[in-house]
């Protein structure tokens, strides 16, 4: 059985790239060990954000008294949050796979192996392939003393199986995984601890947004503890480095991801398994370039984070930032849209340079979609004096943008 390609895994890497050259008229075929759409659409960005939605509507309810609505909850089943959430990703998955499919690829559900540059093996049988694609992802890193047993100490892949909320929840590191996890244990009433090894929440965030979120969690009863590890767990008792003794119901453990690696030397490798940077958009991006030869600057890849506010930033951080940089920093509080949907935490924080933006740091509803206005602005140079041209409507938190350039 011949193929122009063989791609291993059918994450958003290897199922963007299988599309893009079964479109170009090349015989492909996709090997996936598990489910269509990988990580992001089985185990990650899908199923934490119909989460945490679900938890803001919870939330939202039971603080609804606020406008007047006198509600009493009289039961709340999580289980049926959990098949929800799974109905979402079934959709999703269903419509993926027909997809791929409709696009000619072939799909073989099955574990591959590189035999050599030109072999792949899948259920016993071999596969000669024009040239092999590695977009086999990655997995959850188990900390030394922190190892996964499934049931008391979880991963981020465990979490999504429980179908009863935990009293309590101790977690460990606060990336985008821990910070998301939080919101969504809070939201839901869950007791949450989180703990980071560094000096801040959100390590890789502009120091500024890293504080704010810190302010947020405290003002929400978020308990987090900075220059914290685990010391030592005995009999479900967690003693943390800082002195403090926590009896969780259950820790996760969200200490980023390892990449996965092919056993044969020189294979195209895309996606999570490059290690570089791990976040669905970048997979896909990699996947365009490498079938499309499309060029897009890394250093541009944005960064978001979900939840009320949302937090996203792209490019120079404050950390980053040499003495020749101009910053502005405009609260949310200054937009009217803010007041009216009662989100008025955050700010939009630009770093320019000779009339450019370099960074952008926000924490607001809608981040996520601000964002893109900005860094469609920054991949196309365009400057700061011809994005004041643009007319932004009012009331929205995009004229944020424009508030904030007007006051550089
Ligand atoms: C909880 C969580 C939340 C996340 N949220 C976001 C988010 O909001 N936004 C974002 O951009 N990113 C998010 N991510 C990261 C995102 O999921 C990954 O960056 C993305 O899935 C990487 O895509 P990929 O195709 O490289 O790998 P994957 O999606 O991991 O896909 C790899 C596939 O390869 C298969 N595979 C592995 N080995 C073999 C083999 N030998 N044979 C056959 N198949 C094999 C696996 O089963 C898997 O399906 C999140 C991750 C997690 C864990």
């Amino acid at each position: 059985m011949y193929y122009d390609y063989g791609i291993i895994g059918g994450g958003p890497a290897g199922y963007t790239a299988a599309m893009l050259l079964a479109k170009k008229g090349k015989s492909v075929v996709l090997f996936e060990k598990n489910q269509i759409g990988g990580t992001c659409l089985n185990r990650g960005c899908i199923p934490t954000k119909a989460l945490l939605h679900m938890s803001e509507v919870y939330r939202q309810t039971i603080e609804s008294s606020n406008i007047g609505l006198d509600i009493e909850v009289k039961n709340f089943d999580f289980s049926k949050t959990a098949s929800k959430r799974d109905l979402i990703v079934e959709k999703i998955r269903k419509s993926l796979e027909l997809a791929v499919k409709n696009s000619g690829v072939n799909i073989i559900y099955a574990t591959a192996e590189i035999v050599d540059d030109t072999t792949i093996l899948a259920d016993n049988v071999n596969y000669k392939i024009g040239k092999i694609i590695f977009a086999a992802g990655s997995k959850p890193r188990e900390l030394e003393g922190l190892e996964c047993d499934h049931e008391f100490i979880l991963n981020s892949d465990d979490v999504l199986k429980i179908t009863k909320l935990p009293k309590s929840v101790l977690i460990v590191g606060s990336g985008a995984i821990g910070i998301e996890w939080a919101r969504i244990f809070s939201n839901f009433g869950v007791s949450v601890s989180l703990i980071e090894y560094a000096e801040h929440l959100l390590p890789s965030a502009d120091i500024e947004v890293s504080k704010r979120i810190e302010r947020i969690f405290k003002q929400q009863k978020v308990e987090f503890y900075l220059n914290t590890t685990i010391k030592n767990i005995d009999n479900k008792t967690v003693k943390l480095s800082n002195g403090m003794v926590k009896n969780p119901e259950v820790i996760l453990s969200a200490a980023g991801r390892v990449p996965l690696s092919s056993n044969v030397n020189n294979i195209t490798t895309i996606g999570d398994s490059c290690g570089e940077i791990q976040l669905a958009h970048f997979a896909i991006h990699q996947a365009q370039n490498l079938v499309e030869g499309i060029d897009f600057n890394k250093q541009l890849t944005p960064a978001v984070i979900y939840g009320e506010p949302e937090i996203a930033w792209v490019g120079l951080r404050e950390q980053d930032c040499k003495d020749d940089c101009e910053k502005i920093t405009l609260p949310i509080t200054a937009l009217g849209k803010s007041w009216c949907d009662n989100c008025t935490e955050g700010f939009i924080k630009l770093i320019t340079k000779n009339n450019c933006i370099l960074g952008a740091h926000i924490i607001s509803k809608e981040a996520s979609a601000l964002i893109h206005e900005i860094l469609i602005a920054m991949e196309n140079k365009v400057s700061v004096n011809d994005l004041k041209k643009v007319c932004f409507a009012h009331p929205t938190y995009s004229e944020g943008i424009f508030e904030a350039i007007c006051r550089l």
